[in-house]
């Protein structure tokens, strides 16, 4: 397995599978792989006939200021992760094939990309969507997977590929976390240790913020001044921001009621931002009556 870095080899590579129906799952990632891409990866494997890996760090997802130059790169050890997850294809293309000439066509998943993190990062959830667009345009996967942990990516996505009509099958899988439960992510190793180390209490608040719920707390101002609370103890996380959204549609909650909810996370340790996400699903409020009785 050797790397492909343009779309026209990418597409003579497929041209067969295509068209002998075989199921191709695509996984996009921005390298630097760990355990928590390969989890997706391993998925696709169980999934698909083919597992076609794209490594490609979009320039257009990234704003001014941000960590575009310094987003750590390492294609060998990347490859070496693909073959040893069994990958058929990794595409890895370069900035000048994706974007030759800058585009005069952008997906605006509005207004999700407009909310919560896109607040913070305005223009990112478009850099994203249009990516992904592209790359489903140019792998023509049947299948694609994406990590919870980029929640709201996740729903961006998912609600694209309906706008859209893309008919590709969209997978979203549950986070994948280091010991102390601090979630898998390439920029971790950007951490100093004493950051590190204090990060764990991200976790640490979503776990409180679904005690809460479950122990039937309804007001999602509570459960957010609770998460709020924990995180501030580590006296290091700079809280940039902290939500709780219907899980589905990202719509604010005046109460937690039946439907599952989504609890968001943007924290700030050193220049380093970590996102993380907890869904819960609130358990019935009240005891339904059974048939026959009377409410
Ligand atoms: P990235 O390389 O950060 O763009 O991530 C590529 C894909 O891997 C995205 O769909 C992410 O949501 C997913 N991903 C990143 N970290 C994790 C993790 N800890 N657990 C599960 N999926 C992840």
């Amino acid at each position: 397995m050797t790397p492909i870095h343009t779309i026209a080899d990418l597409r003579r590579a497929l041209e067969a599978e295509r068209r002998s129906g075989r199921t191709i799952g695509l996984v996009p990632t921005m390298g630097s792989l760990h355990r928590g891409h390969m989890t997706l990866v391993d998925r696709a494997r169980a999934a698909c006939e083919i597992v076609v890996v794209s490594i490609f760090v979009n320039p257009t997802q990234f704003g001014p200021g941000e960590d575009l130059a310094t987003y750590p790169r390492d294609l060998d050890a990347d490859l070496a992760e693909c073959r040893a997850h069994g990958v058929d294809v990794v595409f890895a293309p370069g900035v000048e094939e994706i974007y030759p000439e800058p585009l005069a066509t952008e997906i605006d998943v509005a207004p999700l990309s407009t909310i919560l993190i896109g607040v913070e990062r305005p223009g990112h959830f478009q850099g994203v969507a249009t990516v992904v667009a592209k790359l489903f345009n140019i792998v023509g996967p049947t299948h694609a997977f994406f990590g919870e942990k980029d929640y709201q990516q996740l729903t961006v996505i998912r609600r694209m590929v309906r706008d859209l009509s893309y008919g590709i099958a969209i997978t979203g899988v549950p986070t994948v976390r280091e010991e102390d439960g601090l979630a898998c992510s390439s920029r971790n190793q950007k951490l100093v240790p004493e950051d590190r180390a204090a990060a764990a209490v991200i976790a640490k608040a979503l776990g409180e913020a679904e005690r809460l719920i479950a122990a039937g707390v309804r007001d999602p101002g509570a459960i957010v001044a609770a998460v709020e609370r924990t995180i501030a103890v580590e006296a290091r996380a700079d809280i940039r921001s902290v939500d709780l959204r219907d899980a589905e549609t990202l719509a604010m909650v005046e109460t937690i009621g039946e439907t599952p909810v989504v609890v968001l996370v943007t924290v700030r340790f050193g220049d380093v931002l970590l996102i993380d996400q907890r869904t819960v699903a609130a358990a019935p409020s009240a005891k339904r009556p059974a048939k026959g009785e009377t409410p």
